[in-house]
């Protein structure tokens, strides 16, 4: 059994470099994963009436001040910068040598010019999408006719994760998630709720594990008011238990801000990974003071509903790296078809069955190389091509391809109509 890190190297899909430690860079062939991936989400966010959104990056640390993060997620656990306006940079250093003039403070600097004492960070790069979503919805006065008001970002996240703890794409510092935060009223909890756990299903249904849901409640250190706690997690229970969902318990293992139903799922290699979640909070809408008004113009307080379906992307693509030791399903699969003709005289022809096969939608290439075809075999095999077409005289005339499978199966002479007809089958139901 190879590790992702191996794979991804081999098929190459993405590696790390020292130069980027905790993030990935990702190659051509994986890329085409991760966006096969980001569509899949899209297509099922999209049906269930989500709206998809971006914020930024960078902001001010004040937010994540203001959402209970910088102490309850810990500051240490995110990247902060000091990063001020010119004017205010040359305020700081007027005033650095006022003081030092005064003699109060005895400045070292290094040739260059640069002090080395510099003022408080100020700005943090998003360890989580949340609080901005709540500065969405605070783009103007909602209605109760808005809500559920269903918030998707596909977003780029920073967590400052240990150099002992990095490792590939499995533990990151730069993460991308598949997020999304619903405002809703409390009466829509049940449905909202419940309609995430079939979108995950769904979801989950395409790749073959075994999964869990677990519900996760209060831990020690929180916030938000007790009752709300016992309502959120009173909630949460019912809607497992009305939908018939056997959930295992994470008893004090909840987010800071409200309790979740976590699904657990277990690889090829028998590993234990979290990867969905569903999550209620009532602390951020109340700290942020998010509102809308009622049938009787009265202003009230929505409940936020946090889930993902994957976590992060880096984290799943590992994992179904590994789970599938590089043969990913035909839909996944970088190349999906690979010719390869018996010798130089028939790379017209197989550029020909590369054609109608592209004209399909199907990620196909010719091997052209001057090599044995048995070389060509290995090497397609060991790339993990679900589809390995071998096309010679026999072939070209009967206007035919003898395939083989990347397992080494012989499924002897096709018609390349029927050919196209069974790789999109398996295109399209994700099998
Ligand atoms: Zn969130």
């Amino acid at each position: 059994m190879k590790d992702h890190r191996e794979i991804g190297r081999e098929l190459e899909l993405f590696f790390t470099d020292d130069i980027a430690p905790g993030a990935p860079f990702w190659l051509p062939k994986g890329m085409i994963i991760f966006k096969e991936l980001e569509k899949f989400i899209r297509e099922l966010t999209e049906k269930a009436g989500y709206l998809e959104t971006s914020t930024p990056i960078m902001v001010k640390s004040q937010l994540f001040k203001d959402s209970g993060h910088w102490t309850k997620f810990g500051e240490h656990n995110m990247y902060n910068l000091a990063l001020y306006e010119d004017e205010e940079e040359q305020a700081f250093l007027e005033n650095l040598e006022l003081a030092e003039k005064n003699g109060q403070v005895k400045v070292l600097k290094p040739k260059g010019g640069t002090p080395t004492i510099w003022p408080q960070a100020n700005y943090t790069l998003k360890p989580m999408n949340c609080p901005e979503s709540t500065i969405l919805y605070r783009f103007k006065q909602r209605s109760y006719k808005e809500l559920p008001l269903r918030l998707s970002e596909i977003g780029r996240l920073h967590r400052r994760e240990k150099s002992g703890e990095v490792n590939g794409l499995l533990r990151v510092r730069q993460l991308t998630m598949d997020d999304a935060h619903i405002y809703a009223r409390e009466d829509q909890i049940f449905e909202e709720t419940s309609n995430i756990l079939d979108m995950i299903m769904e979801f989950y249904k395409s790749f073959g594990f075994e999964y869990e849901f677990r519900l996760a409640t209060r831990p020690e250190e929180r916030a938000g008011k007790d009752e709300n706690w016992d309502k959120a997690e009173k909630d949460l229970a019912e809607v497992l238990k009305k939908k018939n969902i056997k959930a295992g318990n994470k008893k004090g293992d909840g987010a800071f801000y409200g309790p979740k139903i976590d699904l657990h799922i277990k690889d090829a290699l028998g590993r234990e990974w979290q990867l969905a979640t569903v999550q209620l909070d009532f602390h951020q809408p109340e700290a942020f003071k998010l509102e809308y008004i009622d049938e009787k113009g009265e202003p009230q307080r929505p409940v936020m509903i946090h889930r993902a379906i994957f976590g992060s992307f880096e984290r799943f693509i590992a994992i179904l790296t590994e789970h599938f030791q590089g043969a990913f399903p035909v839909w996944l699969s970088p190349v999906q078809a690979q010719v390869l003709p018996i010798s130089d005289k028939f790379i017209p022809y197989a550029k020909n069955v590369a054609d109608d096969l592209k004209s399909a939608d199907i990620r196909v290439e010719v091997d052209e190389r001057n090599e044995t075809l048995q070389a060509k075999i290995r090497d397609a095999s060991m790339q993990k091509v679900p589809y390995i077409l071998i096309v010679g005289a026999k072939e070209e005339k009967a206007k035919k391809v003898a395939v083989r499978t990347r397992e080494g199966k012989d499924e002897g002479a096709m018609n390349v109509g029927k050919l196209i007809e069974k790789i999109r089958n398996d295109i399209e139901n994700k099998s």
